[in-house]
């Protein structure tokens, strides 16, 4: 059951990805995906578009989302998976993560005009598919345009992270809304790439507790976010907690992204997958 090529994290212009759902769906199909689910940050706004290019592909479906949380201080990221994507709770709640998003765009380019850096702001927008979800991403591309940097990754190396010019902290959503949100809607919310928010063990135990207390089922073992290393260790971290195990490549665009559609190792076989959990959610 583990060898599945479910690819459960992605991204289309809805949010920040490069492609749109149709061409995601065409990707993964080609890729030899045959469980996908778009996860477009703080949006379900392309699940629909997105489930009938699955069909049109002959792939199998989950519907995605990627919300934003403020969690002791620090951004995490929580997918949701198997909802309703018409749920007001869910909906509503993702709508009101999105809200502070121009505000802060304005700010992080008002901070790089300082430093020489003029009109990020109409820049970054050339970018944005949808004007509610402007995002890092959308800055970082105007950066590599103009020749500030090389690429995406020297971007968020030089800006737009803490204590670099374009940074702006801000107040996303609660962990306990976005689990319940996702619980609400009839999905399964699961923590994505942990491996990637640098938090001490101690953060890391408080952050998978108080997930599983709220009602969160999953992790992301297997990640275009995760070393091998931390394949094991977050393969650890989901028995020690009793949580399910998914697999994403988290693919943005195919200029910017290591990790294409489909192209991950296995989930190892001792854990449970997500999509075990979800089968009566596949579409
Ligand atoms: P935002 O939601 O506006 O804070 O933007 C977050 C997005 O920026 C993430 O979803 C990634 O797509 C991108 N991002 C953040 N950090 C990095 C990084 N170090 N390298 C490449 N992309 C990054
Ligand atoms: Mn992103
Ligand atoms: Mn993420
Ligand atoms: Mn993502």
């Amino acid at each position: 059951m583990s060898i599945l090529n479910a690819d459960l994290h992605c991204h289309s212009v809805v949010s920040d990805g490069t492609l749109t759902p149709e061409q995601l769906a065409q990707r993964a199909h080609a890729n030899g995906v045959e469980l996908w689910a778009l996860t477009d940050h703080d949006e379900v706004g392309g699940q629909h578009r997105a489930l009938a290019a699955a069909r049109a592909q002959g792939i199998k479906y989950l519907t995605g989302t990627e919300i934003s949380v403020t969690f002791a201080g620090h951004t995490v990221h929580i997918v949701g998976l198997g909802f309703d994507p018409d749920h007001p709770a869910l909906v509503q709640g993702l709508r009101s993560t999105r809200g502070g998003r121009e505000a802060r765009a304005r700010e992080m380019a008002d901070q790089l005009a300082q430093v020489g850096i003029t009109g990020a702001f109409e820049g970054a927008l050339k970018y944005v598919g949808n004007p509610d979800l402007i995002s890092r991403t959308h800055f970082a591309r105007y950066l590599v345009e103009i020749g500030a940097c090389r690429d995406t990754p020297e971007v968020f190396r030089k800006y737009l992270t803490e204590g670099k010019p374009g940074f702006v902290p801000h107040r996303w959503a609660s962990l306990q809304n976005a689990v319940h949100w996702i619980v609400q809607a009839g999905g399964m919310a699961i923590i994505a790439h942990p491996g990637r928010y640098g938090f001490t063990a101690n953060e890391e135990y408080a952050l998978f507790t108080e997930f599983k207390n709220h009602g969160g089922q999953g992790v992301e073992v297997v990640t275009g976010s995760h070393s091998a290393q931390e394949y094991l260790e977050y393969a650890g971290m989901a028995k020690e907690f009793g949580l399910a195990a998914s697999r994403g490549s988290d693919f943005h665009s195919p200029d910017e992204s290591h990790t294409d559609l489909g192209t991950l190792p296995w989930l190892p076989g001792e854990l449970t997958p997500v999509w075990e959990l979800l089968s009566d959610r596949i579409q």
